[in-house]
């Protein structure tokens, strides 16, 4: 056995005994659906060490896939994104009155990244979606709010759309965006109170979709994820401090964003754990955008039958939060608290 095959079953044996050890523990994999469904029904501490044990198996899983995996075939079928914008081309089609399909700008594969706007009111809302290229649950609740939008537009309101930021990441199915070369987490690619000088915008992707606030002054957004299932808002920064001024105003727009679903609601920090550098907080502590944060249903995985779950249990959420849309954005959104690296290095990216 020479020194190379050696190190490979090295690795095998002690990420097998990783992935062991995590199913013994692990209800989230052995649970039926429905057990899987009444998982988010038990107390946040617990339901986020079951969900942390979950991400430890699946990156030990994917660890093996890469071991194994051959060098990637090229063939001449459409991406997954040319399918994602064929899908809004159609949409446009058949609601040509109320949609549009706008640019966002190339991003660093010199790809253009493209969004849906419906209606045609002044207040300007957002959705984007995929910041994180793995989480293509995100994309499918999107593409069905669009369309539901199309067939139904909010009076008064332009709501664009942008199903896919992160298109390398979402053709290759991985958590993370490359330029040059270089792989980034994309939902940590923003400024924030916390980033504390590390270089933001390493991506095209991610300093458009900034400029795009600005230049279309969005009043309130979403941003969609997969998977915890929790709807969540300012603050999610490295800090004790968890609330912002508005807190108690995101308290009442999350329980119109839990409509049709029993998903966990509160501060990301609150409920998910800190993160720097995030869209989500990146919009209301720049901007005072109204911004909350879906993540969406139990998996990064979810098959077609799952994906029309969450479908239906988060659309008519989302139309209310739109729907009792503020008119401004927040005017007290600065932060006020000191940040904690500390608190900082637990950030497992895993959502
Ligand atoms: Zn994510």
């Amino acid at each position: 056995m020479n020194h190379f095959v050696k190190l490979v079953s090295v690795l095998f044996l002690s990420l097998s005994f990783q992935v062991a050890q995590a199913e013994e523990q692990d209800p989230i994999s052995k649970g039926s659906p429905l057990k899987v469904e009444s998982l988010h029904r038990m107390p946040l501490q617990q339901y986020r060490s079951l969900r942390l044990q979950q991400h430890l198996k699946e990156l030990a899983e994917e660890r093996k896939r890469v071991l194994r995996s051959d060098v990637e075939v090229q063939d001449d079928r459409p991406t997954k994104y040319e399918a994602v914008v064929t899908y809004m081309e159609q949409l446009h089609a058949q609601y040509p009155e109320v949609t549009e399909l706008f640019d966002l700008g190339l991003n660093d594969d010199n790809v253009m990244i493209k969004g849906i706007r419906i209606g045609s009111g002044s207040l300007n809302n957002l959705v984007v979606a995929t910041h994180h290229g793995n989480e293509f649950g995100s994309t499918e609740v999107a593409k069905a709010f669009a369309a539901s939008l199309a067939k139904e537009p909010l009076q008064d309101q332009s709501i664009f759309i942008i199903p896919v930021l992160n298109i390398n990441g979402y053709n290759r199915n991985s958590r993370n965006e490359t330029a040059k070369g270089v792989s980034y987490d994309a939902n940590r690619d923003y400024d924030g109170p916390c980033v504390g000088g590390q270089h933001s915008h390493a991506l095209n992707s991610t300093r458009l979709l900034a400029e795009f606030l600005e230049k279309k002054n969005i009043v309130s957004s979403m941003t969609l994820h997969t998977y915890f299932p929790a709807i969540t808002y300012p603050w999610g920064v490295s800090s004790s401090t968890t609330k912002t001024d508005d807190h108690a105003f995101f308290q009442e727009l999350v329980k119109f964003a839990a409509t049709g679903n029993n998903y966990y609601l509160g501060t990301s920090t609150d409920v998910v754990y800190p993160a720097d550098g995030t869209f989500e907080d990146f919009a209301y502590w720049k901007h005072g955008v109204w911004s909350l944060l879906y993540e969406i249903g139990t998996t990064h995985s979810p098959s077609p039958t799952a994906i029309e779950k969450v479908i239906r249990e988060t659309l008519p959420g989302m139309r209310l939060v739109f729907k009792n849309s503020q008119l401004e954005r927040s005017k007290n959104h600065g932060f006020k608290g000191s940040c904690n690296a500390r608190i900082m290095s637990f950030d497992p990216h895993m959502e």
